[in-house]
Parts: C-alpha cells; sequence; structure tokens
C-alpha cells in the first residue's frame, strides 16, 4: 500500500474534523491550517464555544446560510493563531465563502486546497486568486484553479468545462473529463 501524500492526509483530516466535530445541521464542513507536513490546526464549523449549537437550537438561517455556526476556516484561523498563518497552508472541506476569503487573504495564507466545489462565490474566486495559490484537491491530486477573466463564462458548468480543457491541455489526464463535466449548474 502507497503512503498518503501530505495533502490526501489533510484533506482526510479536514472531511473528519467536519463529520466528527460540525454541530451545523446545514452542512459539515472541516479545515486544517498546515506548514508543509506539520499540522497546525484544525476547525470546523459550529457555534462560538459556550453557545448553543445548531444540532441543539437549531440553525439560524439567514439568505439561506446558517449563521449561528462559525466557519470552519475562520475557527482554523484563529486557533492556529496570526503568526502561525502566514505562509501557511488552509485545506478544507468546502469552497471557502466570500467572508472566509477575506479571512484568509487578512491571514497570509499562501495555498488553499479545498475538495468540493459547493457554493463557488466567484467574488471569493477571484479574492483567493489574487492573494494565494488556489487548487483543487481531486482524484488524489490538488490542482491549480484557473480564472480566465476575459472569456469568464458565467455558469458553474461552463467554468468546470473550462477547467476540464485546462487540465486536459496542462496536466495531461483525460481521467477528469468524465467527474468534472458530470457537475452541472448551480
Ligand atoms: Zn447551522
Ligand atoms: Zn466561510
Amino acid at each position: 500500500m502507497t503512503r498518503k501524500t501530505t495533502d490526501q492526509r489533510f484533506i482526510d483530516l479536514c472531511r473528519e474534523a467536519a463529520n466528527g466535530w460540525s454541530t451545523c445541521n446545514r452542512e459539515a464542513v472541516g479545515a486544517v491550517v498546515a506548514h508543509g507536513s506539520e499540522i497546525v490546526k484544525p476547525g470546523w464549523n459550529g457555534a462560538p464555544s459556550g453557545q448553543p449549537h445548531c444540532e441543539n437550537a437549531g440553525c439560524i438561517m439567514d439568505n439561506g446560510h446558517c449563521i449561528r455556526a462559525i466557519h470552519a476556516e475562520d475557527n482554523a484561523l484563529w486557533y492556529a493563531g496570526r503568526d502561525a498563518c502566514v505562509g501557511a497552508t488552509l485545506y478544507v472541506s468546502h469552497f471557502p465563502c466570500w467572508r472566509c476569503a477575506q479571512l484568509i487573504a487578512r491571514a497570509k495564507i499562501a495555498r488553499v486546497v479545498y475538495e468540493n466545489k459547493y457554493r463557488v462565490d466567484e467574488r471569493a474566486r477571484k479574492l483567493l486568486y489574487s492573494v494565494c495559490s488556489l487548487e483543487q484537491f481531486i482524484d488524489g491530486k490538488a490542482r491549480p484553479e484557473m480564472i480566465l477573466e476575459e472569456v469568464f463564462p458565467r455558469s458553474d458548468a461552463d467554468l468546470a468545462n473550462l477547467g476540464v480543457e485546462y487540465w486536459a491541455a496542462h496536466l495531461d489526464d483525460d481521467s477528469l473529463t468524465n467527474e468534472s463535466t458530470a457537475q452541472s449548474g448551480k
């Protein structure tokens, strides 16, 4: 059995943090701050310590989002602390929201590796793309995110297709084609 890569181990850890610790009923999200192969802190989404949690008190919904839970990225960055975040990698199970993208930018995280394209906010995507290396973990590998400003099609389906073309051309890996085109628009 081959040893897992560092990226794989941390993405797995995000999933474990999400499934084992998240207290939000809507979506379980996990994140990890790491330096190279060294873990700094994990985080998951849940209400502030000492406050009622979604699983007992119910989510507080606002515009389709639960606002009772603090997001996993926010918690991981907070637990890691300001100094440890500079130049670190943030692994996260779901694509970061706009506010978390801002926190990631402020923390000077060097690399973001996410797994699920969940409710991708294009503003967050562009912000992250401009401040760090933005990568999606697919098929056991972290792959750089593409943003083509001029020819930017506005739907998720088009974006996924663009990604496939880019990857096929640059990474020489056609195994992505089927999976990524299966993702359709919102
Ligand atoms: Zn919730
Ligand atoms: Zn967030």
